[in-house]
């Protein structure tokens, strides 16, 4: 007998999204072993001993996992990111991935956040999140923040915001994110650029994920920058800038063949006279100079104190220290002139 068709066929079930965790360890991952002397290990947790506690993650997407490294994030280098960065271009290349979470430790998080902004070449969300406090001890944050960065991964909306970064129901944008406390879980802001989103409520019954902003410079596919594991980054350094700061740090950064000096400055950018005659110098020798801030939040500007076009200087903007010798060490392998530099600062 022939059925009746249907006056009003139903649409095809949506297709679930598909989240790969690629986990580097931290807190999150932190376990304190019998007679342990310190308080934990980072990164010591299996990703499958971490996902079988955290209830509901599977009504989320579908989840898969990789063990990428088992590091506290004071470890990290250049070469594991640039190899989590053609990791998460082959998932996305290959159409295996939908979105792309990192649990990563926190200290250096932004860091690794940035770098991935930078040389990604996808829309498709890409997460890292993490823990102040280890796992599975007393009101951890660590199973609420995995839980909310793969419901952002999986989330349609989360599409072009470039690198997110999930903490404590906020949702950060790579460029604008800054630790800021050392223990609280409230530790992370996005003071000068505010917020790329929030987590309001439950994400399980929808709605939950809302965004504020999209982000204001180049990222991810729009970038011009792109990395292999086995690149070789030119050497870029800090300097901390303070009360009399003695000038031949600098001297010291250029003899141990340093090609670019990032200033940690006080105020906006600023450093001592012995320090700024040291750091032109070193521009007259080719190597570029960076001026940042310490201050931890605001913009440092051209041309004020300092004259920067006199001197060969380049602004970071507000992009802190240790982000600023990220794109530097990039703008490196393809730039040196002090204006190519500026404009790459002013663009990412
Ligand atoms: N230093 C460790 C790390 O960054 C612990 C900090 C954390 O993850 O919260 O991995």
């Amino acid at each position: 007998m022939n059925m009746p068709s249907l006056p009003h066929p139903m649409p095809p079930p949506k297709k679930k999204s598909r989240v790969m965790i690629l986990a580097t360890g931290g807190t999150i991952a932190g376990t304190a072993p019998a007679n342990h002397p310190n308080g934990y290990v980072p990164g010591k947790l299996p990703m499958d001993a971490m996902i079988n506690a955290i209830p509901g993650i599977h009504d989320l997407t579908d989840i898969q996992w990789r063990q990428v490294a088992g590091i506290g994030s004071q470890d990290m280098t250049f070469s594991l990111m640039a190899h989590l960065a053609n990791q998460i271009g082959a998932l996305f290349e290959s159409d295996t991935a939908d979105g792309v979470v990192v649990p990563h430790g926190t200290d250096t998080v932004e860091e690794t956040a940035y770098f991935l902004n930078l040389v990604v070449k996808s829309s498709k969300p890409v997460v890292l999140t993490g823990a102040m406090r280890p796992f599975f001890t007393l009101s951890s944050d660590g199973p609420r923040n995995l839980f909310s960065a793969v419901a952002v991964a999986a989330d349609a909306k989360a599409v072009d915001r470039g690198v997110l970064v999930v903490m404590n129901d906020q949702i950060h944008g790579a460029r604008s994110v800054q630790k800021c406390h050392t223990l609280d879980v409230a530790a992370f802001t996005s003071r000068t650029c505010g917020l790329m989103g929030a987590i309001c409520g439950d994400c399980l019954a929808g709605n939950a994920i809302r965004y504020f902003r999209r982000p204001f410079r180049k990222h991810t596919h729009q970038s011009e920058f792109s990395v292999s594991p086995d690149l070789l980054f030119p050497r870029v350094d800090i300097l901390y800038a303070c009360a009399d700061m003695p000038g031949d740090l600098i001297d010291g950064a250029v003899e141990r063949g340093a090609r670019g000096i990032v200033i940690a400055g006080v105020g906006n950018g600023n450093m001592n006279d012995h320090t700024i005659r040291r750091a032109a110098a070193a521009v007259q020798k080719g190597v570029a100079v960076v001026r940042s801030s310490h201050v931890g939040a605001g913009c440092v500007l051209r041309n004020v104190e300092i004259d920067d076009d006199a001197m060969g200087f380049v602004v970071a903007n507000d992009l802190p220290p240790s982000k600023a010798r990220i794109l530097l060490m990039l703008a490196l392998m393809k730039n040196h002139r002090p204006d190519q530099i500026q404009a790459l600062f002013d663009t990412y």
